[in-house]
C-alpha cells in the first residue's frame, strides 16, 4: 500500500468497468487519480463513488478522439494537482460486431481513431509534463484479442487489429521515451466482465472457456493491480513490455 504517494495519474474511459477499477486501486495506492469519460453525468457518479470511499480524486469530460477535449484534460489535472506522473490509456471502441469481412471503412476509421491514433497523441501531449517531473510511467490498455484470434476476433476484426496495433506502439514508443525516464507497457484483458464484454460474452463465452486455464471470466478489479504495479517504482526495470490478465489464455502473437 501507498506505492503511489504523491503521484498524479490520469486514467481514461474511468467512469465504469475497468477504468474505473483501476482510477479506484491507484486512488487506493496513493496517487491523485483524475478520471474521465465523454459523459459529465458518468464523471459525476464516478466521483461520488470514489470520493465516499474516501480517494482523492477529481474529474473531466474527456472524448479522447477531441484534441480540445485532450488539452482539458491535461490542464485540469495540472492546474488542480501541479503535474502528470502517470498515465492509463484504456478508451477504446468496436462499433461493429460480426463477421471482419462485413466491416466497413467507417468502422474501421472509428476504431483506429480512438484506439490507436487517440492512445498516441494522449502519449505524444502528456510527455512535455512527464518530463518536467523528471519522469513518468505509462499503462495501455490492449486487449488479449490482439494477440490470438479466440478472444474475440471472430466477431470483432478491425477492433483485434486495433489491439494488436498498440502492442507495437508500446514497443515503438518505450524506445524513445526510456531516454526521458519515462516507461510505457501495456496490459492484455481476456474477457473481463463489463459492459464492454457483453456481446462478446453473449457470442463466444462459452468457447473461450473452454480454452481458458481458471474457466471463467474476469473481475475488473483483477485488471487494476498489475497496473498499478506496472506504473510504480516496483516496475522500474519493465518497458515496453505487455502483462497477460486472461485466466491463462495464451498471450504471444
Ligand atoms: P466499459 O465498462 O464499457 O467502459 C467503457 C468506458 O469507456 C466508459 O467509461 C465510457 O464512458 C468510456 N468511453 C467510451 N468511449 C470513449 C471515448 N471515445 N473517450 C473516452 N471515454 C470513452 O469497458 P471496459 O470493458 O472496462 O473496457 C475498458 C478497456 O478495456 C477498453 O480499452 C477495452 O478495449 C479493454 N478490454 C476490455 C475487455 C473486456 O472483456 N471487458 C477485454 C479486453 C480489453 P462514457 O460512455 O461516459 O464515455
Amino acid at each position: 500500500m501507498g506505492k503511489l504517494i504523491g503521484k498524479v495519474a490520469i486514467v481514461t474511459a474511468s467512469f465504469d468497468g475497468i477504468g474505473l477499477s483501476i482510477a479506484e486501486r491507484l486512488a487506493e495506492d496513493g496517487a491523485k487519480v483524475m478520471i474521465s469519460s465523454r459523459k459529465q453525468q458518468n464523471v459525476d457518479k464516478a466521483l461520488q463513488t470514489l470520493k465516499n470511499k474516501g480517494l482523492t480524486v477529481s474529474g473531466v469530460v474527456c472524448h479522447v478522439a477531441k484534441k480540445e477535449h485532450r488539452q482539458k484534460l491535461i490542464e485540469q489535472t495540472v492546474n488542480e494537482y501541479g503535474g502528470i506522473d502517470l498515465l492509463v490509456s484504456n478508451a477504446a471502441v468496436n462499433p461493429i460486431f460480426g463477421p471482419m469481412l462485413n466491416s466497413t471503412e467507417d468502422a474501421w476509421d472509428k476504431i483506429f481513431e480512438v484506439n490507436v491514433k487517440s492512445t498516441f497523441f494522449l502519449i505524444k501531449e502528456i510527455v512535455p509534463y512527464m518530463e518536467k517531473r523528471g519522469g513518468g510511467s505509462m499503462v495501455i490498455v490492449s486487449s488479449a484479442s490482439g494477440y490470438i484470434p479466440i478472444v474475440g476476433s471472430k466477431f470483432t476484426g478491425a477492433y483485434s487489429t486495433s489491439k494488436t496495433a498498440l502492442f507495437g506502439m508500446a514497443k515503438a514508443v518505450a524506445r524513445q521515451l526510456a531516454r526521458m525516464n519515462i516507461r510505457v507497457n501495456c496490459i492484455a484483458p481476456g474477457l473481463i466482465k463489463t459492459k464492454f464484454s457483453e456481446i462478446l460474452a453473449e457470442h463466444e463465452g462459452e468457447e473461450i472457456i473452454k480454452v481458458m486455464p481458471l474457466k471463467r471470466f474476469g473481475e475488473p478489479s483483477e485488471c487494476a493491480g498489475i497496473v498499478s504495479f506496472l506504473l510504480s517504482a516496483d516496475a522500474s526495470y519493465i518497458t515496453g513490455e505487455t502483462v497477460g490478465v486472461t485466466g491463462g489464455i495464451s498471450s504471444r502473437l
